[in-house]
């Protein structure tokens, strides 16, 4: 592995991998077993290896926006509530920073919500790949998505029109 590899840490990689190979948690003599080597992808990507000859692809989102980049996205308005509290998350425009969404519920009285802030980049990057799209794209957003729901672990849920929902947790 290069310098310039992304690095891993090993409670990422076993979360990662049970992920990949469909396991609740990971197991060790399974992994061994299923495994015969991961391949770290020059763009952050894992590329699972398996016995029987298959390979499976873990790809890794880049969640952190680049420097100097801060993505504004009007369609996540109103789309996205939070899993404890109920309340929608909203936009906070920081000049020349990250832009972030946060859940209204931490600025109201009487409501005691813990729920993370997702970065409008990170929300992009995570839709789109829900999406199936290379990048994002706000017309199909608004096409697709009826709403997200962002639950406390930092997962979160897709609710597509018609009915299918998909859950995306990073590892
Ligand atoms: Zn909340």
């Amino acid at each position: 592995m290069s310098c310039t590899s992304v690095n891993f840490s090993e409670e990422e990689l076993e979360r990662i991998s049970a992920r990949t190979l469909g396991m609740d948690e990971f197991d060790g003599a399974v992994f061994e077993k299923a495994v015969r080597g991961i391949t770290v992808m020059e763009n952050g990507d894992l590329e699972f290896h398996l016995t029987g000859g298959e390979t499976k692809v873990w790809k890794n989102l880049h969640l952190d926006p680049p420097r100097h980049i801060a993505t504004v996205t009007d369609c996540f308005q109103g789309k996205i509530r939070c899993a404890a509290c109920g309340n929608t998350y909203h936009r906070v425009n920081g000049a020349g920073k990250w832009v972030y969404w946060y859940c209204i519920g931490k600025k109201r009285k009487n409501v005691e919500c813990h729920n993370p802030n997702y970065t409008d980049y990170k929300l992009r990057q995570v839709s789109a790949h829900m999406m199936g799209l290379e990048e994002f794209d706000e017309a199909e957003f608004e096409k697709q998505i009826e709403e997200i729901t962002a639950f406390p672990d930092g997962s979160l849920e897709f609710n597509f029109y018609g009915g299918r929902k998909e859950r995306w947790q990073r590892a």
